[in-house]
């Protein structure tokens, strides 16, 4: 995918600072610029890894407080039992799930929210997501925040990542990072985010997918609660790891 920074007005050269500067950075020049460099560093990130949109609502469920090598084993034990199908998930008991989804963790918690969302899904699509089609993003995502356990992140993720919507995930990952790197006190609402993404980059589906990609590798390698920044392609810019 092309690099977007030019495109969307935004250069590196204002950005590059010595560290530990104050000033708050402009989003204008700062979602772009941190896309480039991401994208220049790692290319493509193939993310949601799943074999069909229904695996990704399931994974994108799962994911909620587990790291994605446990919902990895989650998924291939449904898989294996003839589960990852909306009708025999749908159909099967709490228990039958909660045992299958254990290396999640919380999975009685996480059974539960699967059950709910099976039963919107039947009933709003007959689990079949091509029949959700014609509903219009704003009134789709909301019926899928009407799902007991369901937050926007999830929501969106499944808007984008399952449903080809085009709508930016903000995650916890994504909030570290911007609040690393000036861009907000990181208190945000949710939708003052993810529609701060949206004014700020082109408004482009893939674009948005492969920027959260990035994003959550950069999270999983560099930006952890005490930053690696040795090595991470936004060192560059002005930033303070200890926030
Ligand atoms: S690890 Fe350091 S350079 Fe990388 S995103 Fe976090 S604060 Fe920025």
């Amino acid at each position: 995918m092309r690099i977007v920074a030019a495109r969307a007005g935004g250069s590196y050269k204002g950005l590059v600072k010595p560290r530990r500067a104050q000033r708050p950075a402009d989003p204008a020049q700062v979602l772009p610029a941190i896309y480039d460099a991401l994208y220049e560093a790692w290319g493509p990130q193939g993310w949601w890894p799943g074999e069909t949109p229904f695996e990704v609502m399931v994974g994108a469920i799962l994911t909620q407080n587990c790291a994605w090598t446990n919902v990895v084993k989650a998924i291939a034990s449904l898989k294996r039992e003839r589960m990852l199908e909306p009708r025999a998930l749908h159909e099967a008991s709490h228990e039958r799930v909660a045992e299958l989804i254990r290396p999640t963790g919380y999975f009685n918690v996480k059974a539960r929210r699967l059950k709910s969302f099976l039963a919107w899904f039947m009933r709003e699509a007959g689990g079949d997501e091509k029949s959700l089609r014609a509903i219009p993003t704003p009134v789709l995502r909301e019926r899928l925040l009407s799902v007991n356990g369901l937050g926007r992140e999830t929501a969106d993720s499944i808007l984008l990542y399952a449903l080809g919507r085009r709508i930016f995930v903000i995650d916890a990952y994504t909030r570290r990072i911007l609040k690393r790197h000036r861009v907000i006190a990181g208190d945000e609402p949710y939708d003052d985010l993810r529609a701060m993404f949206e004014a700020h980059m082109p408004k482009r589906r893939k674009l948005y997918n492969e920027y959260h990609g990035l994003i959550v590798n950069a999270g999983k390698d560099h930006c952890r609660p005490a930053a690696r920044c040795a090595g991470c392609p936004l060192a560059r810019f002005q930033h303070d790891e200890s926030l």
